[in-house]
């Protein structure tokens, strides 16, 4: 199978990845006894009335609940066992069929042990050569019995050989397949004959009628839906391979355009009952937030004041602002959330922000203390790590209505923390954060007696591209800081190989001694065997013992709060030359002074991250760089991260090629974000049919509810009840 294409399915769906994989892995074992097998194996699961339990059970762990669903079962790739090839002339790396009689067969045992047989069709000879094997398999290969062998031709050292091929036993001038074979993603125990035969009947006696008007269809210039899904499962054997296995073929992308749909569906309708609920409507009344304004030393970027515009408007409305606020690291997030949060305060009601670690929460108190308190205001800090009196006098202040502005980390989730009148929660780098914390927060407005929800305002510094903004986030209104506050000089980014790590930590000490800070990011702080990771202490110790006269200190994850804040405190007050840290200071940490980075075993880390990390330097005027170490040898996957990051400073740039290498799913965390994984759509290669998709859902959902509706069942069935948040 090409590359790209197992990749893609491997993204759109980890199951069927993982069945993929095992089907490679055993495919020898598997497939050469599976014609053997085939009459005895179980009755096919149609209509799931009379089928076996267990085969219920691997059914359903392919997702299959319902007879529909094998429908949606579609293949994965497929075999072209129509024609078979001449030995001599057998095209190369693609399975094909050969048919030639076994000249020889034997187990050998150098360089390991395989048994090797050798078969001839009168053009040539083909040596077939089996690594795992039943000792049958050496009965069924015996001299002289006529094979056909499917698989991939390889050129060897001793001619053309085939490793582990499909092997079957004809008859002289045996039919070959008329239709190309469509292969499954499957689960152990679950053979490819049992799914296909009950994929047939699932086709022949399913509804598959269209969903969709046909003069819909006809616009966008798709097959129908039967067409499509019985083509996919049996095409003719004069359809480009390719195309097919590239999912580009008309019949795949009605498929994929069926699947955004309901997805696109399924949101708008949530989106529309937000706009059924109440939410405190809250007047732009400027008094705080211009005091705020010009108190500052700068002014907002067009982009900054363009995002705000938009929070401003959405708050004045009587229903839930659900409203991400995306912008590279640096662009200037914070502000903008004080401002938004300023208008609650301004109409007598409580604003909550909230950040995944407890630096950042720390650093946004300090932040918005310094903004909003001199012009009046008070500001709470809640945490986990609060001493009972300082915490029941925090809640006190929070319930009575005293602090209008309570800052802190996912304790201010707990039920424990009651507000007089919360009207807007801030989440910050809410992709950190689970689905059920943010919902926890918009329950806590909806006090006892009241109806009314809190607005809510996420930010995030990783972001996130276009088609996935769309996809994942239908149900949310997206504001974009595109800009960069005016002075900043992008980050020179270094790639080096650890071997050189002692010139880099001379370098660092240099640099430090004339007055620039800098951080060293190691990315573990216990010695572990299998991973070989330098600890922060080692660092720490050694920085210490190299260099006494350089000011340096840890922070790690370990460290008591107040530990960790007095760390902090000291490096943002310039006392600290040298931050010896790990991942927690990730995401959010904000120094302007710092200028060095230096990331240990960079070829570790994610895109996202490294991008996060080099983030926190290029904060001031000041040239800034960031230094990657990375253990040689690097694998593919690593090599073309760090090839990334090096060549692109733009954060959507990062994200698009995050997506391309790791699939939405991990760069979102899909599954924990409530939105079921696209099976089919590849969101970073389907973004035309995405906006048909969306057009489409929004005129249904106008002119045709009961189609949409029909739409809905057909896809999702009961999961569509998933999709609430
Ligand atoms: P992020 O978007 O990554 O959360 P921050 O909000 O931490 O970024 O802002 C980064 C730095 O830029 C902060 O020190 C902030 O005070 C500063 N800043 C924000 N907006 C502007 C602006 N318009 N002009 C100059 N500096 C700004
Ligand atoms: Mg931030």
């Amino acid at each position: 199978m090409p590359r790209a294409v197992k990749k893609r399915a491997a993204l759109a769906r980890p199951s069927s990845a993982r069945a993929e994989g095992l089907a490679a892995g055993k495919r020898a074992a598997d497939e050469n006894t599976d014609h053997s097998t085939t009459a005895a194996s179980p009755p096919a699961p149609y209509g799931f009335t009379g089928v076996q339990k267990a085969t219920l059970d691997k059914l359903a762990r392919l997702g299959i609940t319902r007879p529909f669903d094998l429908v949606l079962h579609l293949p994965l790739r497929y075999d072209d066992e129509t024609h078979v090839h001449p030995i001599s002339d057998a095209p190369s790396a693609q399975d094909v069929l050969i048919e030639g009689r076994v000249v020889e067969c034997d187990v050998k045992y150098r360089p390991r042990r395989q048994l090797v047989c050798h078969i001839e069709d009168g053009s040539g000879v083909l040596t077939l050569r089996f690594l795992n094997f039943y000792p049958s398999l050496a009965k069924q290969l015996a001299p002289g019995s006529l094979v056909r062998a499917f698989g991939e031709v390889r050129h060897g050292f001793f001619g053309p050989e085939m490793v582990h091929p499909r092997v079957k036993n004809v008859r002289e001038e045996a039919p070959v397949a008329k239709a190309l074979t469509p292969v499954y993603p499957t689960t152990a125990g679950l053979g490819q004959e049992t799914l296909r035969r009950s994929i047939e009947r699932a086709l022949d006696e399913c509804d598959l009628t269209d969903t969709l008007p046909l003069s819909l269809i006809a616009a966008l210039r798709l097959p129908r839906f039967d067409e499509a899904v019985k083509f996919l499962h049996r095409p003719s054997p004069d359809v480009q391979l390719d195309d097919l296995q590239a999912r580009e073929h008309p019949a795949w992308r009605r498929i994929k355009f069926d699947e955004l749909l309901a997805q696109q569906l399924s949101m708008r309708m949530h989106y529309s009952k937000r706009k059924a609920a109440d939410a405190p409507a809250l007047r732009p009344l400027r008094t705080l937030t211009q005091r705020l304004l010009s108190s500052l030393p700068f002014g907002l970027t067009a982009a900054q004041q363009r995002a705000l515009n938009e929070v401003e408007r959405d708050l004045s409305q009587p229903y839930p602002m659900q409203r991400l606020l995306q912008g590279d690291v640096g662009s200037g997030k914070t502000i903008v959330a004080a401002l938004a949060g300023l208008q609650a305060v301004e109409n007598g009601a409580q604003v909550a922000i909230m950040a995944p670690t407890e630096i950042l929460a720390e650093q946004h108190y300090r932040k918005f203390s310094g903004w909003l308190e001199p012009i009046g205001l008070t500001v709470t800090w809640v945490a986990g790590g609060l001493r009972k009196r300082e915490k029941h006098a925090a809640l006190e202040a929070i319930a009575s209505g005293q602090t209008q502005v309570a800052v802190g980390t996912h304790a201010l989730f707990e039920d424990e923390v009651q507000f007089d009148n919360l009207a807007l929660a801030i989440v910050d780098e809410q992709h950190r954060f689970g689905v059920h914390q943010r919902l926890a927060l918009r329950m806590k407005g909806i006090r006892q007696g009241r109806r009314s929800q809190p607005h809510q305002l996420m930010m995030s510094a990783t972001p996130i591209p276009r088609t996935l903004a769309m996809s994942y986030y239908a149900d949310l209104d997206v504001s974009v800081i595109d800009e960069l506050p005016p002075g900043r000089t992008p980050v020179a980014t270094r790639l080096v190989a650890d071997e050189r790590r002692d010139e880099v930590v001379q370098r660092v000490r240099d640099a430090c001694m004339t007055g620039c800070q800098a951080y060293w990011v190691c990315p573990l702080i216990e010695e572990s065997e299998t991973l070989q990771l330098k600890t922060a202490l080692e660092t720490y110790e050694t920085v210490q013992a190299a260099f006494p006269e350089l000011k340096a200190g840890l922070i790690h994850g370990r460290l008591k709060s107040d530990e960790k804040s007095a760390v902090m405190a000291a490096f943002q007050r310039g006392e600290i030359q040298l931050l010896v840290a790990t991942t927690v200071i990730e995401v959010g940490v904000d120094v302007a002074n710092a200028s060095l980075m230096v990331i240990e075993h960079a070829e570790r880390m994610g895109l996202s991250q490294l991008h996060q990390l080099r983030g926190r330097v290029g904060r001031g005027a000041a040239h800034s760089t960031c230094i990657l170490l990375y253990q040689k040898p690097l694998g593919p996957t690593a090599r073309e991260r760090l090839k990334i990051i090096y060549e692109n400073n733009d954060g959507f740039e990062v994200a698009r090629h995050d997506l391309r290498i790791r699939g939405p799913g991990e760069l979102l965390g899909a599954r924990q974000s409530g939105v079921p994984m696209l099976r089919f759509a590849d969101l970073a290669l389907d973004l035309d049919i995405l906006d048909a998709a969306r057009d489409t859902a929004e005129r249904l959902l106008r002119d045709e509810p009961d189609a949409a509706h029909a739409h809905l069942a057909r896809w999702l069935g009961d999961k569509h009840e998933l999709l609430k948040v």
